[in-house]
């Protein structure tokens, strides 16, 4: 038995919920340890800072470079080991993203062709995957030395009591750039998965766009569209350009942070009649997902 367009739209339009569960669990994991250390070293600022401050008197000079000192240490020993916990944490979620990929995408195929299920079997992380991985070190160091370059007397002036909360606001930009690229991460393994399976599947198979649910406009236009594994989807499309374009080639989701979207393999001699999947991908997204 096999399944008709309708049955395999409904199957891949299930998947983005997968990956979107797979990615925020992924990416509350990798936040925790930072997100913590960060806390616990704010509050115990606030108590020095507390401590050293008279209502009505200024701060002397002392006592400020002080407190400075003081959080600029807390900083660094909050800051210890995160890149290399919270890019372990990340690796480990883009290989659970390519099984999901693979597994997804073999489901379907299995479904097309009325075959079983191809066993599962380990994916690549892909390119993408990797350099987004791979770039969570950078993006920490960069809010670190962001935070810290506001221990100063000059901001300390400037900012007055605010200080502690100016500097623990801009370290924890780190945390949201942690998510950013967890979710990149785990999204780019979940089409190398399934760029794999297609490529298992042989030469004609094709890989087709599956926009989620409420996807974004840009996404939409997306829906429906193929590649062959190895080539890239236009930059560009969108159905409002001006509510968002992406103009970089891509070789699958995701478009932007947080795209749910994903790929199924596709082979034309699949069809089974009735409105081509592409197609009924394509009109499904227009209308708004579901
Ligand atoms: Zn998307």
């Amino acid at each position: 038995m096999t399944a008709t367009p309708g049955r395999i739209a409904d199957m891949a339009q299930q998947h983005p919920a997968a990956i979107r569960a797979l990615e925020t669990q992924a990416a509350q994991e990798a936040i925790r340890p930072l997100a913590q250390a960060l806390a616990a070293a704010q509050q115990d600022a606030t108590r020095q800072w507390v401590r050293a401050t008279r209502p009505g008197a200024a701060m002397d000079p002392g006592t400020l470079e002080r407190i400075l000192a003081a959080m600029k240490r807390l900083l660094a020993t909050a800051f210890r080991g995160q890149a290399a916990q919270a890019k372990k944490t990340a690796e480990r979620a883009a290989y659970n993203g390519a099984l999901l990929g693979a597994r997804q995408a073999a489901s379907i195929a299995a479904a097309a062709t009325g075959l079983p299920r191809p066993a599962d079997t380990s994916s690549a992380i892909g390119p993408q995957a990797q350099a987004a991985v791979d770039y969570i070190p950078t993006a920490i160091d960069e809010e670190y030395q962001h935070a810290l370059a506001l221990l100063t007397t000059a901001t300390a002036g400037a900012f007055g009591g605010a200080l502690i909360s100016g500097v623990f606001n801009r370290a924890r930009r780190a945390v949201t750039r942690i998510a950013r690229s967890v979710a990149v991460a785990v999204t780019s393994a979940v089409a190398a998965g399934a760029a794999a399976v297609a490529r298992a599947l042989g030469p004609t198979t094709r890989l087709l766009w599956v926009a989620e649910p409420g996807a974004c406009v840009a996404c939409v236009a997306y829906a429906g569209r193929s590649i062959r594994p190895g080539q890239l989807f236009p930059g560009g499309l969108t159905v409002d350009p001006r509510r968002a374009v992406f103009p970089d080639p891509i070789p699958g989701p995701p478009r932007h942070p947080h795209c749910r979207c994903d790929l199924i393999p596709w082979r034309t001699e699949w069809h089974t009649g009735g409105t081509p999947l592409p197609d009924l991908l394509r009109a499904r997204a227009r209308r708004g997902g579901a």
